[in-house]
C-alpha cells in the first residue's frame, strides 16, 4: 500500500475548531434511527444492533456446537456499571446524563473499546457493541477483552468546556474499574483525541500520569502516528487481500463510499491513491456520483474549509438521492456511516461484487441472507474495521514503554496484523460458510479457550 496519506489529520465532514474538539453533526450510528429521511430505503433496520450481534453469535455458536453453559458466559457481559453525569450547562440548569461502561469479556486481556457520546446511547446498544469489541480482538489477535462505554448526551450541542465537565464527571466515577492493566477506552462517536486528554488527565488525578490508560489521545500527549488512520486504512488491506479472489484490479475498481468521515474518507483517499475510482460518496447531507471519480482529497479539503459535500463540484459530479448511491454500478461498497443501512429493503438494491463493512452492524441478518444469495462477498465488520483498534493496541504497547514508533512501522505492522486475520478466517471460509460465520468462529473459539485455559469458566 502506498502511504502518501501520512497526516494524522481527521478527514471528516465534521468542521473542526482551532480547540481540535470539532462541531459534530453527531450521525447517529443506531441501527433503529438508520437512514430515516426518505422512504422504504432508507427506513429503519428491522433489528437493533444488540438483536443484530446476538443473531451472529448463535449461528457461529450453533457450528461450534457450543455448550448452553458456556453460551449464556459468552453471551452477557462480566460488569455492567452505569453512573449518574449531573452538569450545570450553560443554560444555568442542572441536565443529569447517564453514563455506562461495559465490560463484556475480559479473558484475552484487559478489556478495550471506544466511548460514545450521543443521545441515543443506552444499556443495550453499549451492550451490543463490547461484545462486537470482545470477538473482534479475539479475531485480530490482539491481547484484549471487549467493552465499550458512552453517555447519552448530544456532544454536537454542547460547548467545549461543558464536555470536559461532562467528561472529567465520567471518568472520575467509573475510574476505579478503568486502567492500562484493566480497561482502556478509546474515541467513538461524538468523542475524540481532545476527550481521551481529559479522560487521561482526570485519571492521572488520583492514579498519576498514566498515558497508557487511554489510547487515540493527541500526537502531544503520546498519542500514536497512524491511528486516525487506522480504521480505513485496515479497510484498504482487506480489499487488497479479497481483490485477487474476486479478479479485481485497483485500476479497474469502482468503489462507493457510504458515510464520508474518519473511517470511510481515509478508506477513499487511500484507495484513490491505490488506483480505484471512487464513483460514489454520501454523509449525512446528501450523496454524489461521478463515473469519471470523485476528487475524494479535494472533497475532504472542502469539508475540513466548512463546505458542505451537497456543495461541491467537480468532473462529471451530480448530487443524488441516498436510493441511487446504493443502485451505484461499482465493484466495491463500503458502508462507513450508521449501523442497520443495509438492510431487508434495500440490500437488493446492490450491484457490487464486495462489501468491506467500515461501520459496526451495517448490515441487517436478512439482508446478509439477500447479499449472500446474490453473490456479493462480505467481509465483515469484526474483522474489517478492527484497524482502530489495533493501532489502539499499539499507542498502548508505545505508551507502557515510553517509547514512540514511526507512521511508516505502524502501518507496516498494521498491515501485518490485518493481513493475517483475513487468512486465517479465509481458511475457514467455505460455501457454506462465508466470512462473517467464519470470523465469529475463529473469535469465540479464541476466547472460549482463553476462558477455559485461566479456569474462569
Ligand atoms: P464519523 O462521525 O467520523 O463519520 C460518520 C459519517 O457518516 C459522517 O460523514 C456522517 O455525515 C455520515 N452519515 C451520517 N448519517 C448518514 C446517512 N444517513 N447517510 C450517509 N452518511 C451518513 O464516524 P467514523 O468514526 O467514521 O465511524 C463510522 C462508522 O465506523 C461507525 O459505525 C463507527 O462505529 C465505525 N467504526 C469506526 C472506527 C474508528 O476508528 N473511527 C473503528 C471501527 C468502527
Amino acid at each position: 500500500m502506498t502511504d502518501e496519506a501520512t497526516t494524522d489529520e481527521k478527514p471528516t465532514t465534521t468542521p473542526q475548531t482551532d480547540d481540535g474538539v470539532g462541531e459534530r453533526d453527531a450521525p447517529d450510528k443506531s441501527p433503529r434511527q438508520a437512514n430515516q429521511d426518505d422512504g422504504e430505503v432508507t427506513r429503519p433496520a428491522e433489528l437493533s444492533n444488540l438483536e443484530i450481534v446476538h443473531h451472529y453469535f448463535d449461528r457461529a455458536a450453533d457450528r461450534l456446537e457450543l455448550a448452553d453453559d458456556i453460551r449464556a458466559v459468552m453471551l452477557s457481559a462480566y460488569r455492567e456499571v452505569q453512573v449518574q453525569v449531573p452538569v450545570k450547562l450553560a443554560d444555568g440548569r442542572i441536565h443529569v446524563y447517564s453514563g455506562y461502561r461495559v465490560q463484556h469479556n475480559g479473558a484475552r486481556g484487559p478489556y478495550k473499546g471506544g466511548i460514545r457520546f450521543h443521545p441515543d446511547v443506552d444499556l443495550d446498544e453499549v451492550r451490543a457493541l463490547a461484545a462486537l469489541m470482545t470477538w473482534k480482538t479475539a479475531i485480530v489477535n490482539v491481547p484484549f477483552g471487549g467493552a465499550k462505554g458512552g453517555i447519552n448526551c448530544p456532544a454536537d450541542k454542547l460547548e467545549r468546556d461543558e464536555l470536559q465537565k461532562i467528561t472529567r464527571s465520567f471518568m472520575s466515577k467509573i475510574d476505579k474499574v478503568l486502567g492500562p492493566t484493566r480497561d482502556i477506552p478509546a474515541p467513538d462517536v461524538g468523542t475524540n483525541a481532545q476527550v481521551m486528554a481529559w479522560m487521561m488527565d482526570e485519571y492521572g488525578k488520583t492514579h498519576g500520569h498514566t498515558p497508557a490508560c487511554v489510547t487515540g489521545k493527541p500526537i502531544a500527549l503520546e498519542g500514536s502516528y497512524g491511528r486516525e488512520s487506522a480504521t480505513g486504512r485496515g479497510l484498504v488491506y482487506m480489499f487488497r487481500e479479497a481483490a485477487p479472489q474476486l479478479g479485481l484490479k485497483a485500476e479497474d475498481t469502482r468503489v462507493v463510499i457510504q458515510g464520508f468521515g474518519n473511517v470511510g474518507a481515509w478508506a477513499a483517499r487511500l484507495l484513490r491513491q491505490l488506483g480505484c475510482r471512487i464513483v460514489g460518496i454520501s454523509d449525512a447531507t446528501g450523496s454524489l456520483a461521478s463515473e469519471a471519480g470523485i476528487d475524494v482529497d479535494a472533497l475532504h479539503e472542502h469539508l475540513r474549509a466548512g463546505g458542505r459535500s451537497t456543495d461541491f463540484e467537480g468532473e462529471g459530479i451530480e448530487p443524488i438521492s441516498a436510493r441511487e448511491l446504493m443502485e451505484l454500478e461499482c465493484e466495491v461498497f463500503i458502508p462507513a456511516a450508521l449501523g442497520g443501512m443495509i438492510h431487508a429493503d434495500n440490500a437488493d438494491l446492490l450491484k457490487c461484487k464486495l462489501v468491506i463493512e467500515g461501520a459496526n452492524s451495517p448490515t441487517t441478518p436478512n439482508a446478509d441472507e439477500i447479499l449472500n444469495d446474490k453473490g456479493i462477498f462480505v467481509i465483515p465488520d469484526v474483522m474489517a474495521n478492527a484497524g482502530g483498534v489495533v493501532v489502539s493496541y499499539f499507542e498502548w504497547v508505545q505508551n507502557l514503554q515510553h517509547f514512540r514508533w514511526d507512521e511508516r512501522e505502524v502501518n507496516d505492522k498494521l498491515g501485518g496484523i490485518m493481513r493475517r486475520a483475513y487468512r486465517q478466517v479465509k481458511e475457514r471460509c467455505s460455501d457454506d460458510v462465508p466470512p462473517r460465520v467464519a470470523a465469529y468462529e475463529v473469535g469465540i473459539e479464541r476466547v472460549v479457550e482463553a476462558a477455559q485455559t485461566r479456569g474462569y469458566i
